[in-house]
């Protein structure tokens, strides 16, 4: 396939690499001056959007994704595919869709979890909203860039999995940081908590798979001083979105509220800006009841 390529940062480059490694021809465009083995960089997003048979866009949020989108729609070929792999929010994501279809183009929002390592991997999973015959198209790319593609409904509903999903992670997150901090109050050896919980109904994938205590379950990166994975800042951003939504649909959603309002405190105000979102735990074993 011809494939355009808008926004090649972090998530974009390596996932731009995999598909030209996997044989297809790939035309990029960043506003950053970028260079991405593989593929080859053209001037303008218009000028990359032209001829091809899916455009890929992978940028930072919505008000961006829009105003590219009207740059390329109008470039695009009739039937080609616009699959927009960012995290945004469901309105933009809706909006773009609509102005997609209105030029006869099939369009996939398609978010990613996975992280900068699923994106080198090529193991991303993408939550996918579209018609059939726009996730059809844009499948095969999927299957390069990641392990897991499921498509979760209609324009939007890619992007309302993704952040309905990490608001249940923040929540979590918290729940299970400050849990450990009220056992250590308590004198609960951490190993125990985690012996405990992890096989009790407190079980979660915060807990199990990614335990926010240093030197206690899995390797994760408590054990390597907070460095992200998954930094907080990227967390505030998905809780944002996710009220944001709930605003927009009229959903009561206390716990994202209360989320949010706890990641935008750590990380404006304290010192979560650049750790990983798990970094909670040291922020609540530091504070007491007032
Ligand atoms: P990034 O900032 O590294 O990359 C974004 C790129 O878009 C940059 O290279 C920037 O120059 C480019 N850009 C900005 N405006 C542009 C424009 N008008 N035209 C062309 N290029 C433009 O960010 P990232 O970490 O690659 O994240 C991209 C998206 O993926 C975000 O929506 C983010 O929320 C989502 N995401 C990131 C992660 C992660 O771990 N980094 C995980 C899942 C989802």
């Amino acid at each position: 396939m011809n494939i355009g390529f808008i926004g090649l940062g972090n998530m974009g480059g390596p996932m731009a690499a995999n598909l030209a490694k996997a044989g297809h021809v790939v035309t990029g465009f960043d506003m950053a001056d970028v260079s991405i083995e593989g593929v080859k960089m053209a001037e303008t997003a218009a000028e990359v959007a032209k001829g091809a048979d899916v455009v890929i866009t992978m940028l930072p949020n919505g008000n961006i994704l829009r105003a590219v989108a009207g740059d390329i729609i109008p470039a695009m070929s009739q039937g080609a595919a616009l699959v927009d792999c960012s995290t945004v929010d469901v309105d933009s994501a809706r909006a773009v869709a609509q102005q997609a279809s209105d030029a006869n183009l099939l369009s996939v929002d398609a978010p990613v979890s996975g992280g900068i390592g699923g994106a080198a991997g090529g193991t991303l999973t993408f939550m996918a909203g579209g018609s059939p015959a726009a996730f059809a198209k844009a499948e095969p790319l999927f299957d390069i860039m990641g392990q897991k593609a499921v498509h979760c409904g209609d324009a939007g509903a890619g992007q309302a999995a993704k952040i309905c999903n990490n608001m249940v992670l923040g929540v979590t997150m918290i729940a299970t940081c400050e849990a450990f901090a009220l056992a250590d109050k308590l004198g609960l050896d951490r190993q125990k908590m985690f012996d405990v919980v992890s096989t009790s109904s407190g079980y979660s994938w915060s807990m199990n798979a990614y335990c926010p205590a240093p030197g206690v379950g899995p390797q994760s990166p408590a054990d390597n001083d907070y460095q992200p994975g998954f930094a907080a800042d990227l967390m505030l951003k998905d809780l944002r979105l996710s009220q944001q939504a709930a605003e927009s649909a009229d959903a009561d959603t206390p716990m994202g509220e209360l989320a949010q309002a706890l990641y935008t405190q750590f990380v404006e105000s304290e010192d979560g800006q650049g750790k990983d979102f798990s970094a909670m735990l040291p922020r609540f074993e530091k504070r007491g009841r007032s």
